[in-house]
């Protein structure tokens, strides 16, 4: 694995620290998903010394088998003294999960309409420095951003820095006001959340070299042939993903069916319209979904026959 690419994940991670403690206060938040890439992350959060807690965002469409590994992870970050937490959803002031959350929506979560994750995932950790293992190389999506990043009011107002430039800035940005006009330095002053992705540039092969070198226990569903781990039948997954997950995990399609189901009925309590022909149950639903229908006259595929 190369030794640079590390060093560098380690003084992103000090780095963060230090604004951290100059500003807000409080250790950096390291985020836990489960996957192999947290799992990377949270071994050179360990290794750089830095203070820090870990936290675990729940979606309730985790596999089991992720959350068997969260547990397990976490109760050992315990023993060492790290604060390791989970939050539980949320929505409008009420715990929520996945299926409630599309019944009360109205519609299925798509690409396009990512409304799951902006309710489990972003924004729960707010005002803080927070460490993500996010990669430049697991989408196109991610591509063009950089290792430090502030969020503006929306998405779009995003702003990227390297470490070089964030390491000159913040050297001596407590004590001198004014100094530098940098996004990063004012938003720290506002104690708005600062993000630090300290493997941004690692590939796939750099993050199972590192497991591997290091002896990482991770998610077992690698071993059963999953090359990303994430939400059970995730709309951004690829259709083959979907396949796997409603093979694998039959139940949860059943899960899907219902919130549909419900969906539907608010739907039709509420006056709306059946916002597709195929809309007329909840099975309707999930074929569109899954068939992921951007397109008319999409072929159906091949998971009706497995079933
Ligand atoms: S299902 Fe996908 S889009 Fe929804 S919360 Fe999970 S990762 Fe985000």
């Amino acid at each position: 694995m190369n030794e640079d690419k590390i060093n560098k994940a380690i003084e992103a991670l000090k780095t963060a620290e230090k604004i951290a403690k100059d500003f807000y206060d409080k250790p950096v938040v390291v985020t836990y998903s489960g996957g192999k890439d947290s799992d990377v992350l949270l071994d050179l959060a360990i290794k750089s010394g830095i203070d820090f807690e870990v936290s675990h965002s729940i979606t309730t469409v985790d596999a089991p088998q992720t959350n068997k590994h969260i547990n397990k992870v976490f109760e050992k970050l315990r023993e060492q003294g790290i604060n390791a937490y989970k939050r539980l959803p949320m929505y409008k002031g009420e715990p929520i999960n996945m299926f409630e959350l599309i019944a009360r929506k109205g519609i299925p979560p798509t690409r396009r309409a990512r409304y799951c994750c902006s309710t489990f995932k972003e924004n729960t950790e707010k005002n803080r420095v927070v460490a993500l293992g996010v990669r430049a190389l697991e989408s196109r999506n991610r591509q063009g951003r950089d290792i430090f990043t502030t969020w503006g009011a929306k998405k779009s107002d995003a702003k990227y820095f390297d470490l070089s430039h964030v390491q000159e800035v913040f050297k001596d940005a407590k004590t001198q006001d004014e100094i530098w006009d940098c996004t990063l330095v004012t938003t720290a002053k506002k104690h708005k959340r600062i993000i630090v992705n300290p493997i941004y540039e690692w590939s796939d092969s750099d993050v199972w070299d590192y497991i591997n070198e290091n002896n990482i226990e991770y998610n077992e569903l690698y071993n059963m042939g999953y090359k990303r781990v994430g939400c059970i039948l995730c709309p951004l997954a690829k259709k083959t993903e979907k396949i796997r997950d409603i093979t694998t995990f039959p139940r949860y399609k059943e899960l899907y069916i219902k919130a549909f189901d419900k969906m539907l009925k608010l739907r039709r309590e509420a006056g709306k319209s059946d916002t597709y022909g195929s809309w007329t149950d909840g099975e309707g639903v999930f074929r569109w979904w899954i068939e992921d229908k951007n397109i008319e006259g999409q072929i159906s595929f091949e998971f009706t026959n497995q079933e």
